[in-house]
């Protein structure tokens, strides 16, 4: 990657004025991702003073978007499925830089911690778009660029994760996660979708019977059915259920 500048806005408005007037403008995250990108942006916008990094915990929980991932591991009052969705990405000094607005924003397939919002069926709130589910997001993006204030959702009674790695600082072939009764699916490797109304009780080859998988360099999409079938089979047990067969 590289850049031109980076600018420290002194107020959202003209971090946004500055995003939309240049093409190759950027808002930095943690920058994790961006440094590995073989782009040239003339501007990296730098809101970290701006943005918020709290976690706040009620009914409804809200994320700030310069968030590590590394707090949202740590912080045992979020939903456990959210903890374990971070927990195993890379290393403690990826966990500590990476951003939860940086893992949104950039949509990415293979995320995991974004198979599991969708399972919380999140909202996002960006500072000029407003409220978007992060379901919609995931599937449409946005038309325009935008900057991503914070994530929340309503604080589920029950949230598990499981993933499926071949090395542990690799990226997930599979990663489900619970919500209540929704389940969702990423790194299938497409986008991650959802069932809602599961019925736990059923087989995890029943449940799964209707999700299309694909194949990549990693696992072809028959190995990465029965990867998830054998993960889902895990959560079920620890959900404290099991099915007939
Ligand atoms: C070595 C390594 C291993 C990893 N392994 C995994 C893994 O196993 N599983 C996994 O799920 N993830 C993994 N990741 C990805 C990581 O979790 C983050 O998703 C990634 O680093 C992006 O976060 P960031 O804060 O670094 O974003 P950046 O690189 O700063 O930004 C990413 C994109 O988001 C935009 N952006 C950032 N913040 C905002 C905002 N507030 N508003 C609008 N746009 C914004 C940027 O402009 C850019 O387009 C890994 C990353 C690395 C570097």
């Amino acid at each position: 990657m590289k850049a031109d500048r980076i600018v420290k806005p002194s107020s959202l408005e003209q971090a946004y004025e500055i995003l939309i007037s240049e093409k190759s403008a950027t808002i930095l995250g943690g920058g994790l991702f961006l440094r590995l990108q073989k782009k040239h942006f003339t501007t990296l916008i730098d809101c970290s003073h701006l943005l918020s990094s709290e976690i706040l915990i009620g009914d409804v929980i809200s994320i700030g978007s310069m968030t590590s991932l590394r707090d949202i591991e740590t912080n045992l009052s979020l939903p456990k499925g959210l903890n374990q969705s971070v927990k195993q990405i890379s290393g403690v000094g990826v966990r500590n830089l990476a951003t939860i607005g940086g893992s949104v924003y950039g949509r990415y397939p293979f995320s995991d911690i974004n198979t599991m919002l969708v399972a919380l069926d999140a909202t996002l709130t960006f500072f000029n778009s407003g409220k978007i589910s992060m379901r919609k997001y995931n599937e449409e993006g946005l038309k325009e660029k935008d900057i991503l204030l914070e994530i929340s959702f309503r604080a589920p009674q029950f949230s598990a994760s499981a993933f499926y790695k071949k090395v542990y600082t690799d990226f997930s072939l599979i990663n489900l996660s619970v919500s209540n009764n929704t389940l969702a699916i990423g790194a299938r490797p497409m986008r991650p979708i959802y069932l809602e109304h599961v019925d736990f009780s059923k087989s995890p080859k029943e449940i799964l019977s209707e999700v299309e998988f694909g194949s990549d360099f990693k696992g072809s999409k028959e190995y990465r059915r029965a990867l998830c079938e054998a993960r889902l089979e895990d959560l079920i047990y620890t959900m404290g259920g099991h099915h007939e067969n």
